[in-house]
């Protein structure tokens, strides 16, 4: 599958059936069979008689076949089954690994744009209404012109190494057990590597050196850029921050706690580390 952004469809292809990334709150409206969940075209959600509403936005062709958001705080769908297929919505999350990593590229997309749309609804300079602009993707404010761009928070994540061991920790937002390297929000001014070194001593207070881009990958919870290193153990003892970090420690290949899924960038780190401390 491949994704085409755009804000303004293509005349031919706006007799297609298009696909429809429909929210309510954070969840999206999938179709589940057999098969595992899919995003539903909109001929079939009304042939069932859901309502499509009519302000939809284009954001784009996947495969060629035009793809629209749709947001809904109210509707509620009774999560049917209806002939081996069930309507529901569901929890972005959730579908990491479920979804063609292109199709959930896009429903991260859907998904960010939802979330800007729900959280830019009045100007921030006069409080005045805003409007969406029809030739970019932006909202203007109705009375004074400020226009609001959708927000991407980058954020480091690192996995660090000691000989053969990789540093991972325990956050006090992971549910129990869950072990993940360390990463944190650029702040204004900061470079990247000057994040990385700041998060690092902040959250466990050690230094590190050699660091090296590894990869990056958007991150639509709900609108950040995951920018990942790899980097070595310089100096220090573990001191865990307690306001952010319950446990850190040194783990060998061996003996991993449990770690995130694939499909994550946490993963390939923790899978790269695996791949190469031999
Ligand atoms: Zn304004």
């Amino acid at each position: 599958m491949t994704f085409e952004p755009g804000v303004i469809p293509h005349e031919e292809g706006l007799h297609d059936d298009p696909y429809l990334f429909f929210f309510r709150g954070d969840e999206i409206l999938v179709i589940e069979d057999a098969e595992g969940p899919k995003v539903p075209k909109a001929g079939f959600l009304e042939e069932r008689g859901i309502r499509v509403p009519r302000d939809t936005i284009f954001i784009g062709t996947l495969d060629s076949v035009p793809c629209y958001l749709a947001v809904s705080e109210g509707l509620d769908i009774k999560e049917s089954g209806l002939q081996d297929t069930r309507i529901l919505f569901s929890g972005l999350r959730s579908l990491l690994g479920f979804f063609d990593d292109e199709l959930f590229r896009t429903a991260g997309i859907a998904s960010q744009t939802a979330y800007w749309l729900r959280t830019h609804r009045y100007c921030g300079r006069c409080g005045r209404r805003t409007v969406l602009s029809e030739n970019e993707r932006a909202l203007v404010c109705s009375r004074c012109g400020l226009a609001s761009y959708p927000r991407i928070s980058p954020a480091i994540i690192v996995a660090i190494t000691r000989n053969r061991k990789i540093l991972l920790a325990r956050s006090r937002r992971f549910r129990t057990g869950l072990y993940s390297v360390l990463a944190g929000f650029v702040e204004p001014g900061e470079n990247l590597e000057g994040c990385l070194q700041r998060e690092v001593l902040e959250e466990v207070g050690i230094t590190v050196t050699d660091i090296r881009y590894f990869a990056s990958q958007p991150w639509p919870f709900p609108h950040s850029l995951m920018i990942a290193f790899t980097a070595r153990y310089s100096d220090g003892e573990i001191v865990p921050d307690p306001s952010e970090i319950v446990d850190a420690g040194w783990f060998d290949k061996d003996m991993l706690p449990e770690i995130p899924p694939h499909g994550t960038i946490a993963r390939r780190l923790i899978d790269w580390f695996v791949d190469t401390k031999r």
